[in-house]
């Protein structure tokens, strides 16, 4: 398609895998392309955001597809609705007596606080769960004042997680949309071993896989690609590291 080919290469995107979707030119070309529900678009357009940013061109169509996907894009290149649109839009409002169904796992609480405020603003209108991990909520579930059925997404950091799962108070093995945000802290050392042990309590058949990035070290690439299944690799500009 000569249309994508130029956006890609206006936008310095480069793009490979198997069956890579088009990009989508505005947010509404979701409505016809994957039936996107409207108060999604609704609540992109309150805030003013219409067109999509590269980075959300390409990684929009391809996790809603089902892909996995490996991204890489500047800091500010808006990965958050990258990742939070699909997401949002797969789950679509709550679901009894099932528990975390996505699960965004960020290196620093202050990051995942962030997160949380994009996703809460998406999804705004319907009935979805978001629960931020922190001492607080981890107590509520550890000490069963608060199922963790309540939920449908769950934010964390990796520590803070690792802790609730070996402690038998969060269950992973409903969920069917990984994503492991600014991924190249998220396989350094020190996280390294707790972004496995949730990898590993993700037992899910059914799992999707999406890693966001500013940088892709090497090191990162291979690790990504040994959990992966067939991803579709989205470079924005130059990948650095
Ligand atoms: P990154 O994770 O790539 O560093 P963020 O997801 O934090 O970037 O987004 C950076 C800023 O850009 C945020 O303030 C966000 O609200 C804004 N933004 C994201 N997508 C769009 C868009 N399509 N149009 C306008 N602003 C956007
Ligand atoms: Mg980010």
């Amino acid at each position: 398609n000569e249309d994508a080919r130029v956006y890609r290469k206006h936008h310095h995107c480069k793009v490979s895998g198997d069956d890579i979707p088009l990009p989508i030119g505005s947010f509404e070309d979701l409505l016809s392309r994957f039936q996107l529900h409207k108060h999604l678009l609704d609540n992109l357009n309150k805030q003013n955001f219409t067109d999509p940013t590269p980075i959300q061109a390409e990684a929009i169509p391809a996790l809603l597809n089902g892909r996995d996907v490996i991204a890489c894009a500047p800091t500010g290149s808006g990965k958050t609705l990258a990742y939070g649109i699909p997401l949002v839009q797969a789950l679509h409002e709550h679901k009894k007596n099932v528990g975390f169904r996505g699960l965004i796992l960020a290196p620093t609480r202050e990051l995942a606080a962030q997160i949380y405020d994009e996703v809460i603003k998406l999804s705004r209108g319907r009935d979805l769960q978001v629960c931020i991990l922190n001492k607080s909520t981890a107590t509520k579930f550890r000490n069963k004042v608060v199922s963790p059925q309540k939920y449908d997404i769950l934010i964390s950091t990796p520590l803070r997680l690792v802790e609730s799962i070996k402690d038998g108070s969060i269950e992973l093995n409903n969920v069917h949309h990984l994503i492991l945000d600014e991924a190249d802290k998220l396989f350094e050392q020190g996280f390294l071993e707790q972004t496995d042990d949730i990898l590993a309590a993700c037992s899910n058949k059914q799992l999707q896989r999406a890693l966001f990035s500013a940088t892709l070290p090497s090191g990162v690439e291979t690790m990504a690609h040994t959990i992966m299944h067939a991803p579709i690799r989205v470079i924005i500009g130059h990948k650095e590291g």
